[in-house]
């Protein structure tokens, strides 16, 4: 049986080594592709080509007796990594005679990125760090497109300090609410004004299918090309209001990430084992765990930050406690019916929803089982 069983592993080796080589060849024509992509200034995340390619793969799968959502995974996969080898290609420069585009904090996380996108598609890039105001005036004279990203709490002062810049220069941020910086470029600068917010930290591998969201300001067609930059990047654009953005930052930002940090100041103070946990973790358990967890990996005062940056966030995180005691009453009253139908009308109010999430969550937890190792 070992010797048949050893036959087979080689075999199972030989078609292994085979999938590798195909890889590479896969990613070398990729990097090709990231080269024309390049010169002819097309984006690098093409939607209706990655929809039509799945679909035909999926297909000739499915005659072939493999799962099709096994060569999806696969394909899926390898294109995060075409998206990130296609970015070493570097990008079209959409507007090459602009002037210097200054960062203002962009010795930062997100400043870093986005300075180092900018120099791949061949733009002059300058930073003005929180210990270079003497030298601001020098470099803001040269600026074609200034771009603020420094900790919120600072965001509108350092603005207000942004007030001689060059007539037709850019004005934006990316701080993560939009409302009050936007209106403090707007009384600060004359010229073309955008908010923009974008949907991700500074550790994506490329930006292909990131979200900026964009809060008009002033001067719209001056800075389309800026938009039209980010698509090529691979970003999908969204046009929104700062007042909205920044009502549904109440929920996506403020409300997750503090009922995130409520959960850890409890894990921390009932002090259980981790390793215990991890141990005896359901994959869903362990991807709640990974989430809550990796907040306590970043920086305190840009959540602290966040979650403090509006009244409306900490009224939106008073009424979730309010209905948090709420549902506690009917633990305490042991009343298992009301539970079941408050369960019901909540399941109602997601609707078809609750299908669709039931969907992506059962091929995230089926990853999230695949990355574990139990020795
Ligand atoms: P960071 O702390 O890494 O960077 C901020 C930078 O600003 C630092 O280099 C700091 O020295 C510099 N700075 C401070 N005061 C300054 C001043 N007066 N003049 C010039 N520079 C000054 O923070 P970050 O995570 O890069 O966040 C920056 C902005 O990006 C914030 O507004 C945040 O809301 C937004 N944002 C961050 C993320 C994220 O995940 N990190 C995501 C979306 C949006």
């Amino acid at each position: 049986m070992a010797v048949e069983l050893n036959e087979l592993r080689d075999q199972i080796d030989a078609v292994d080594k085979n999938i590798l080589e195909l890889l590479a060849q896969r990613l070398s024509l990729v990097q090709k592709v990231g080269e024309v992509k390049s010169t002819h200034g097309l984006p690098i995340y093409a939607p209706d080509r990655e929809a039509a390619m799945l679909a035909s793969r999926r297909e000739e799968a499915a005659k072939m007796g493999v799962p099709p959502q096994l060569i999806e995974d696969i394909l899926r996969r390898t294109m995060r990594e075409s998206y990130a080898s296609e970015k070493e290609a570097g990008f079209k420069c959409l507007n090459p005679e602009l002037g210097t585009v200054v960062i203002v904090g962009g010795h930062g996380k997100l400043g870093r990125l986005f300075g180092k996108m900018f120099k791949l598609s061949g733009y002059h890039v300058e930073v003005l760090g929180s210990e270079d105001w003497t030298k601001a005036d020098e470099l803001l004279a040269k600026a074609g497109l200034v771009i603020v990203t420094v900790p919120i709490d600072l965001t509108v002062d350092v603005i207000e300090k942004l007030g001689n810049l060059p007539k037709n220069c850019i004005l934006c941020d990316l701080t993560s609410i939009k409302a009050k910086p936007l209106q403090a470029m707007l009384d600060t600068h004359d010229g073309p004004v955008v908010g923009l917010h974008p949907m991700f930290g500074p550790d994506v591998p490329s930006l292909a299918k990131q979200v900026i969201v964009h809060c008009n300001g002033r001067g719209e067609a001056d800075y389309q090309w800026l938009l039209k930059q980010f698509s090529i990047w691979g970003v999908s654009l969204c046009n929104m209001d700062a007042g909205e953005h920044d009502h549904g930052m109440t929920l996506i930002q403020a409300l997750r990430h503090f009922t995130s940090f409520a959960y850890g100041l409890h894990l921390s103070q009932e002090n259980p084992c981790l390793d215990k946990l991890l141990q005896l973790s359901s994959p869903i358990y362990r991807l709640e765990l990974a989430m809550v967890g990796r907040l306590f990996g970043q920086d305190p005062n840009l959540y602290g930050d966040i979650i403090l940056s509006s009244d409306e966030n900490i009224q939106m995180i008073k009424r979730f406690h309010q209905r948090f005691g709420e549902a506690m009453q009917l633990l305490e009253r042991k009343d298992k019916q009301a539970f079941v139908s408050s369960f019901n009308i909540v399941s109602d109010w997601f609707g078809e929803y609750s299908q669709q999430f039931m969907h992506e969550s059962q091929n995230l937890l089926k990853q999230a089982n695949d990355a574990i190792h139990r020795g």
